[in-house]
């Protein structure tokens, strides 16, 4: 039996072990470090560690064409630069991300607008998007969050219907597929981050896939990350017909990225398979509405973020919260700490400071309430940590917790 009164309250804890650790990196990644600095040079078009890591990456996710740069906030900003995203486009995007997601649009001095999310896959939902498109709108920013995809059939029907380019941010989806397909291969451009808390790391990174597999759109794209060099093979051309920064990835980052991409698939079904198990040991609960994995998905849990209704329940989120984190599971209150228009650089549109260009060239204002769903997710939202160390009775133990608290609150 296992004891109902909470840890909170005095009684003992669900977990009495520590969760699993490992090493993320080992000799595989030292070996190829020293490779790296044997070539004699760092610099990625002079040796072969990122082109190794590319096309590793390429193999994996069956395109032919991807860059790699210096973070995923700068895979994102390349993927604009290269759809062509430039001043007073409107760029659709989700108000529960990384402020990366946003770094570029506004760097291209295009305006972000926010669409509302779905409230259980905490996705982009494609009647919000369709609804915020105007004549100014370029582009979609989809972000995949936690290792779930969003929507693809009705974002890309939407993208064909009003000419819109489509990027993926892949940051927190490593191998999450859509109906079979990989996220990042589905828009025009996927972006994903190498950070370091991301499923894999290379102290900071990134990787923008170019979807179309066309020549040209790939030398664009290669140029806008290396302030517009063009090089191709033993050809290189320094011609500044247009703005370019230097997000170049080092030979460093990508000797990392060799060893890390070998052990993305372990990763990657360790996540899945322990999310999954969350939510199938904690679904049907009252008051309690698991992280839904959008329909013909396969998620791959950067986080699991699971909501609270508290109509039915006898406590809020944050008790909630804190009689989890008592019984010796980490879990948090919400996400980011509220909707990124909340923001003070959206509330005083001031992206550059002493100036409100480019909101001038909009009309889109970022009033709270803006995305009612989006925002009441952040309110009621409890995320627990998956991690691919854990081990089986780890997780048991998660679901344990969560159902003895559940059951407390719902009585
Ligand atoms: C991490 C992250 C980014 C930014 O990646 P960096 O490598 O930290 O620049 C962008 N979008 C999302 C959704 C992220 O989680």
């Amino acid at each position: 039996m296992v004891e109902t009164k909470l840890a909170i309250h005095g009684g003992s804890k669900v977990k009495t072990t520590p969760f699993g650790t490992g090493k993320r990196f080992g000799f595989e990644e030292a070996k190829e470090l020293l490779e790296a600095l044997e070539q004699n040079t760092l610099f990625y078009h002079f040796g072969e560690k990122v082109k190794r890591f590319l096309s590793d990456f390429n193999a994996i996710y069956g395109v032919k064409h991807s860059v790699a740069t210096s973070s995923g906030t700068a895979a994102i900003h390349v993927a604009l630069g290269a759809a062509g995203i430039t001043v007073g486009d409107e760029v659709i995007t989700s108000p529960i991300t990384d402020q990366g997601t946003l770094v570029g649009i506004l760097y291209q001095n295009a305006i972000p607008v926010f669409a509302d999310l779905e409230p259980n896959t905490y996705n982009l939902d494609p009647k919000s998007v369709e609804a915020r498109i105007s004549p100014r709108t370029k582009a979609i920013v989809v972000v995949h969050l936690a290792g779930n995809p969003c929507d693809m059939d009705a974002i890309m029907a939407i993208a064909n219907k009003y000419n819109l380019k489509v990027i993926e941010d892949c940051a927190q989806s490593y191998l999450t597929k859509y109906k079979g397909r990989l996220a990042g291969t589905i828009g025009h451009y996927g972006c994903f981050s190498t950070n370091d808390f991301k499923h894999i790391s290379t102290g900071d990174g990134g990787i923008v896939t170019v979807n179309s597999g066309e020549d040209e759109d790939f030398y664009r794209t290669h140029a806008f990350a290396d302030k517009n060099y063009q090089r191709f093979g033993s050809q290189v051309v320094r011609e500044l017909n247009s703005l370019a920064p230097n997000y170049r990835m080092t030979e460093l980052q990508g000797a990392v990225g060799i060893a890390q991409l070998k052990k993305l698939g372990w990763i990657c079904d360790k996540r899945r398979e322990y999310g999954d198990r969350l939510t199938a040991g904690i679904s049907g609960l009252p008051g309690i509405q698991p992280h839904k994995i959008t329909d013909g998905a396969e998620g791959t849990y950067w986080f699991y973020m699971l909501r609270v209704d508290e109509s039915k329940l006898t406590c809020t989120r944050d008790e909630f919260a804190q009689a989890l984190a008592a019984e010796g599971i980490p879990a948090s209150a919400g996400y980011i700490p509220q909707v990124v228009y909340m923001q003070p650089l959206f509330q005083k549109k001031q992206a550059y400071h002493g100036s409100h260009f480019p909101f001038e060239l909009s009309d889109f204002s970022y009033d709270q309430g803006l995305c009612p769903v989006a925002e009441d997710i952040l309110k009621t939202a409890i995320r627990l940590t998956i991690n691919e160390f854990y081990t089986e009775s780890d997780i048991e133990d998660m679901i344990q917790a969560v159902r003895k608290v559940a059951a407390y609150y719902g009585a």
